[in-house]
C-alpha cells in the first residue's frame, strides 16, 4: 500500500508568535488578518473560550477582553521564514522529492520508503524532529490518499492527548472507523454548503455515510 501523510502545524500563526514570548505558551492567543479585521489562528486555549476562526475581530473583543487573550497583527515574514524551516526540515527526513508543500503550514509527504510497519513511528519522529529543530508542534495523519490522510490529521487535532498529534489509518478497518467519526463537513473537498445540504437530505452525516452513497452512485463527487 502506498502510504501518504500531511503534516500541518497546529495552529501556525500563533506558535510563530508564541516562540518568542514562551511565556504565552498554554495561555489563548489568537493571531489578526491585515489591518487587524479578523481572527485568522487561533490556539486551542483560544478556541475553548469561544473565540470564533474567520469571525471579524470586534464581534471577538468582548471575549477577548474578558479571558485576557494576547492578541497580535499577523507578520508574515515571521511566518513565512518559519514555514520554510519546517518545510526543509520536513525535506530532510523523507527527501526532498517526497515533499509536496501544500501551504504555508502544510506539506503531503510521500511515506513510500517507510514500508508499513513503522508508519506510527515515523508519525512520531516526525513530529518530534519538527518539534525539535524549528520550535513549531504539528500533527501527522497517515493513511493511502491525501483525502485520507486528511481526515487522521482531522482527528488527530481534535484528540491531541489520546493521539499524540499522530493518526495513522493502514487497515480497512481504522479507515471506515475514521470515516464514522468524521462529519461529513470535514471532508477536505467538501464545502460549508454542500455539506449542509448533505445533512439536511437527512441520510449524509458523517464522511462514511458519503462513501456510501459514492459506491451506491447517488451522489457525484
Ligand atoms: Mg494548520
Amino acid at each position: 500500500m502506498h502510504m501518504k501523510a500531511i503534516v500541518d502545524c497546529n495552529s501556525f500563526y500563533c506558535s510563530c508568535e508564541r516562540l518568542f514570548l514562551p511565556h504565552l505558551d498554554k495561555k489563548p492567543v489568537v493571531v489578526l488578518s491585515n489591518n487587524d479585521g479578523c481572527i485568522i489562528s487561533r490556539s486551542d486555549e483560544a478556541k475553548a473560550f469561544g473565540v470564533e476562526m474567520a469571525g471579524p475581530y470586534f464581534l471577538a473583543k468582548p471575549l477577548i477582553e474578558k479571558h485576557d487573550v494576547a492578541t497580535f497583527s499577523s507578520n508574515y515574514n515571521l511566518y513565512g521564514d518559519l514555514s520554510w524551516r519546517v518545510m526543509e526540515t520536513l525535506r530532510m527526513l523523507v527527501g526532498k522529492e517526497n515533499v509536496e508543500v501544500y501551504s504555508v503550514d502544510e506539506a503531503f509527504l510521500n511515506l513510500d520508503e517507510f514500508g508499513t510497519g513503522n508508519l506510527e513511528e515515523a508519525g512520531f519522529r516526525i513530529r518530534e524532529t519538527v518539534e525539535l529543530w524549528t520550535g513549531i508542534k504539528v500533527s501527522v495523519g497517515v493513511a493511502p490518499t491525501k483525502v485520507l490522510s486528511k481526515v487522521a490529521n482531522h482527528l488527530a487535532k481534535k484528540n491531541k492527548l489520546a493521539t499524540q498529534c499522530v493518526v495513522v489509518l493502514d487497515t480497512k478497518e481504522k479507515i471506515a472507523k475514521a470515516l464514522q467519526d468524521t462529519p461529513v463537513g470535514e471532508v477536505w473537498g467538501v464545502g460549508r454548503q454542500y455539506a449542509q445540504k448533505l445533512v439536511e437530505m437527512n441520510a449524509v452525516f458523517t464522511a462514511y455515510d458519503l462513501t456510501k452513497k459514492q459506491k451506491n452512485g447517488h451522489i457525484k463527487t
